[in-house]
């Protein structure tokens, strides 16, 4: 029935026990009694939810029109939620300990969601960088053309360069008659895996912004590290953003986003969802649900082969250097690194000796590896940024963003290490 949209019957405790996320992601957020008693949550492809009587519909829809505050009490409209939607979103909260979850058709279409729920004519935001490429040009591009200004600040700033830039922020909001709306971050930044001092950032914002009211939300790119390795909530962010095609989604085979975090912000995104219709498809949430079940063996295993892929690349004598986060070099990262983070992630940068034509004869060697874009799947990939992903970025960008013409990007999948090892071998003598 359309009225009952959550199972009575969630178990998050036994005793004093409280279970953990690994074991919720099998169950939580489905009842089989809803079903038919059906073991797994069917594909629920509906457009649209009877209502029991009249009342619950308009009860139903004066949540969704925000006349009421809080989430949809009832199904509705599969534009704004939907039962194999709804399961994602418990799942995707336990990870990060957030109040609510919302799952959207793509990681861009989350952060799209959050910057127009969240900024205003005349608004500041303020961000990390380097970011995703496609969220800088949202920003720079796209909401500028709306009177949306931003500052940015490099992902390893220190507590002083954030209060410094957020006192220009204040400053520069004032002269345009806005606020400082949103502290957009993402760490580690890609290419570069430079992380962010979110528990810095977040005193910086609590100090510059006393009162409640007025203060930007800190939302942080969590694609990388989550919700395994970070948990940015844990350092005072206040919303987890997800491109849940890479380690959520997990197998290369869709395409989605999704936002954890304070209840208040996600009901302010999910308005502006239900208006943009950027929610994911029922067929994409069920691919989700089955994902989320493995995610913490295969988050695991990635990481375990990357630790040890990593370990066999140090030292060959073709390769130059290693952006892993597990080899920290620089003391501020490291401690940034204990502070935030539980494991170092399967996705680094690797500097062949030489140059592009060096790069390019390594990939074409290898042989289990696959030569394409993108992260966080079963299978190994790598890719070559200055002539891919960030072809277009001007020389002089790539320059400061150490995107060279050396630097082959990888994602270590959930192969056998020593084959993993052993095609890397082979790759690199063949450079
Ligand atoms: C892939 C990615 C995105 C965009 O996600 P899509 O699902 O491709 O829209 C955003 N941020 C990071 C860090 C990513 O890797």
């Amino acid at each position: 029935m359309a009225t009952r949209r959550k199972p009575r019957k969630n178990i998050t405790r036994i005793g004093g026990h409280a279970v953990g996320p690994a074991t919720l992601m099998m169950g939580h957020g489905y009842d089989p009694a809803l079903s038919e008693g059906s073991l797994k949550p069917p594909v629920f492809l509906t457009s649209t939810f009877a209502f029991e009587n009249a009342a619950a519909g308009k009860r139903f829809f004066e949540h969704i029109t925000g006349q009421r505050e809080g989430p949809a009490q009832g199904l509705v409209y599969s534009r704004f939620n939907g039962p194999n939607q709804e399961m994602v979103e418990d799942r995707l909260a336990v990870w990060d300990g957030a109040d609510d979850a919302l799952v959207f058709s793509s990681g861009m279409a989350a952060i799209s969601t959050l910057v127009l729920a969240l900024c205003a004519r005349n608004d500041v935001i303020v961000h990390s960088g380097p970011l995703y490429a496609a969220a800088e040009t949202l920003i720079a591009n796209i909401m500028s053309r709306y009177g949306v200004a931003f500052l940015d600040f490099p992902a390893g700033a220190t507590r002083a360069e954030i209060d410094a830039i957020l006192g220009r922020a204040k400053r520069l909001a004032d002269e345009r008659g806005g606020k400082v709306a949103l502290v957009y971050l993402e760490s580690p930044a890609n290419p570069t895996n430079v992380l962010v001092d979110v528990e810095a950032v977040r005193a910086a914002r609590d100090a510059a912004f006393p009162s409640g009211e007025q203060r930007p939300a800190i939302a942080i790119d969590n694609t990388f590290l989550g919700p395994l390795w970070q948990q940015p909530l844990k350092q005072g962010a206040e919303l987890t953003v997800y491109s849940l095609t890479k380690y959520a989604g997990g197998h290369s085979d869709l395409v989605a986003g999704g936002v954890a975090g304070e209840q208040r912000l996600i009901d302010q995104l999910r308005q502006t969802r239900n208006i943009l219709g950027t929610i994911c498809d029922p067929h994409t949430a069920w691919m989700l649900l089955r994902s989320l079940e493995t995610l913490e063996l295969r988050m695991s295993r990635a990481g375990e082969n990357a630790a040890k892929v990593c370990a066999f690349l140090k030292d060959h004598p073709k390769v130059e250097g290693l952006g892993y986060l597990g080899f920290i070099r620089d003391a501020r990262q490291q401690d940034i690194f204990e502070r935030h983070c539980t494991g170092a992630g399967s996705t680094f940068s690797l500097f062949i000796k030489g140059g592009e034509a060096e790069s390019f004869r390594f990939l074409d060697a290898l042989r289990i590896a696959k030569l394409a874009v993108s992260l966080g799947g079963t299978e190994t990939l790598a890719s070559h940024p200055a002539a891919m992903t960030h072809l277009s970025v001007p020389a002089e960008r790539k320059k400061a963003l150490g995107i060279t013409d050396n630097l082959v990007r990888v994602s270590i999948g959930i192969e056998d290490a020593d084959d993993l090892i052993a095609d890397f071998a082979q790759a690199l003598d063949a450079v």
